[in-house]
């Protein structure tokens, strides 16, 4: 069983509204994840009818859980760099928290909160439904869990309920209701919320809450505010450089989708790239590439500075707030110098290293090379100059070959003085160079067959997704590049 508490609601009433999920007709439990239920110590219900039908009428918002209020939160933001003033949960109810079986697992925090999305109606709804569709909350539950399982920091997808409920978007689709886990979903925009709205005592009572369950050392700092902000800023430039390292375009990055823990978090129109394309955005509501792969950092940046400015009252000096958002850019740098060089096998920092990573990127750029199969590939290129390049590597670089081809001897020159050999080499590659990322393409195809009330091909993506460093030799046509005729992603926001 779950036993959830809501501690959120001691924060005081202008932080949250009491509110029942107005759920969904004919739920069913159409995917799970296992191991997210472990992590709340809980059975997944694969053969029991009687625990199938329970999470089906709690996870959809049926049934709210016994004795707890179930809450939606308020928040504000910057959505495209405009201020937005209130938002809030629109369609996320807060059915509690939970303690966490083994905090060692989860990164340290010690309870879980068990959010619905897409279960109805909020005072937060303004002009929208209150749902998600199958579509994009099968995305959300896939790239969650594939996220997680690449090794990097990321709100869990406990597991996806279906309806035929119709819920208009730009086709008649049907509704689904995410179940996700987090330590917690304070965003960037509570605070901002809070400190734009003039409310001080609140922000400080936020701040408080916030430091006690994310960074308690902050709480013994000359400056507690300051200090969980360089938390923040130091978590958000390591997430940022991970994402930048699988490719990952988060989509929407508005300080309202911005995660206190720099976990990620609202998974909308985001994208693993297939070709290198810096400009891409999947998003295709955002016509000037603002949240473009190549504008993540800068935007996380500027997001930071965003919270900066609202947790100012409390930090007092704006110079402080201010130096602490300039260490992002070192903090990033560092962070991804050290990501590219590990994908790349360099051993032992050269001088000349940083430029051979940026003509990498420069030869993958030009010739549009699958982000993925990119580093991957070259993990097997050995260093002797005689040895021949995989066919499959070249061919990622047929456009404009040159730039690639003198790479390519360099890099066997470079690689001449690591202290790695060849076989060594490959496997620490292999360990950080996924095989296996959440394609466009691949989450199109079940997606379609989700549609047509098939989810096995989605529970084998999810089960090749477990395990993105692994070769699966089975599952190789999960590694390929999308075929030449596949449409690249479109996508809208809040769908
Ligand atoms: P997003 O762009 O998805 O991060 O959403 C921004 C704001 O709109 C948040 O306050 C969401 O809760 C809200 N929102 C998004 N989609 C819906 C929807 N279908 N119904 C109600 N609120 C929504
Ligand atoms: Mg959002
Ligand atoms: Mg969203």
């Amino acid at each position: 069983g779950l036993t959830l508490r809501q501690p959120y609601r001691a924060l005081g009433p202008e932080f949250y509204r009491a509110v029942q999920p107005q759920g969904v007709p004919a739920p069913t439990v159409s995917l799970v994840s296992d191991e997210a239920a472990r992590l709340l110590a809980l059975d997944a219900p694969h053969q029991d009818d009687d625990i199938r039908q329970l999470w089906a009428e709690l996870f959809s918002g049926n049934r709210p859980p016994a004795g707890c209020e179930t809450i939606c939160t308020v928040y504000a933001g910057h959505q495209f760099g405009n201020w937005a003033g209130q938002l809030g949960d629109g369609r996320a109810h807060l059915l509690g928290e939970t303690d966490a079986p083994d905090a060692q697992q989860n990164c340290g925090f010690p309870r879980w909160e068990v959010q619905l999305k897409g279960a109805g109606r909020t005072p937060y709804s303004r002009h929208g439904d209150g749902r998600a569709v199958l579509r994009s909350s099968l995305r959300e539950f896939l790239a969650s869990e594939a996220m997680w399982h690449l090794g990097i920091p990321t709100t869990r997808a406990l597991c996806l309920v279906t309806s035929p409920l119709p819920v208009p978007r730009e086709r008649m689709e049907t509704a689904a209701v995410v179940t996700r886990l987090a330590p917690t979903f304070v965003r960037f925009g509570h605070f901002e919320h809070f400190s734009y709205g003039g409310q001080h005592d609140a922000l400080r009572k936020l701040v408080d809450w916030t430091i006690a369950r994310v960074d308690p050392a902050c709480a013994g700092a000359d400056n507690p505010a300051l200090a969980l902000l360089q938390g923040v800023v130091a978590r958000t430039a390591r997430l940022v450089a991970q994402w930048q390292c699988v490719g990952f375009i988060h989509g929407v990055m508005n300080t309202d989708n911005m995660s206190i823990l720099g976990w990620t978090l609202d998974y909308g129109p985001f994208a693993f790239m297939d070709g290198f394309d810096p400009a891409h955005t999947p998003n295709t509501t955002d016509r000037f590439g603002r949240y473009a792969w190549a504008q993540q950092p800068a935007v996380a940046r500027w997001n930071l500075l965003a919270l900066a400015q609202a947790l100012l009252p409390l930090i007092g000096p704006p110079q402080h707030a201010v130096d602490a958002v300039e260490a992002f850019e070192a903090q990033f740098s560092q962070a991804m110098r050290a990501r590219l060089q590990a994908k790349l096998g360099l051993d032992q920092p050269q001088p000349g290293d940083d430029d051979l990573v940026d003509a990498w990127l420069a030869a993958m750029a030009e010739n549009r090379s699958d982000w993925t199969l990119s580093f991957r590939l070259l993990g097997a290129l050995g260093a002797d100059p005689s040895a021949p390049v995989p066919l499959e590597l070249e061919a990622l670089f047929a456009k404009r070959p040159h730039r690639f081809q003198a790479w390519i001897a360099d890099y066997r020159g470079r690689l001449r003085q690591n202290l790695l050999g060849d076989a060594t080499r490959k496997r620490a590659m292999d360990g950080v160079n996924p095989r296996f990322v959440l394609r466009h393409h691949l989450a199109q195809q079940v997606i379609a067959a989700a549609e047509a009330g098939d989810f096995a091909p989605a529970r084998e993506l999810l089960g090749v997704l477990r395990h993105p460093y692994a070769e699966q030799p089975e599952h190789a046509a999960y590694a390929a590049a999308p075929p030449q005729d596949a449409e690249a992603p479109a996508l809208s926001c809040s769908s």
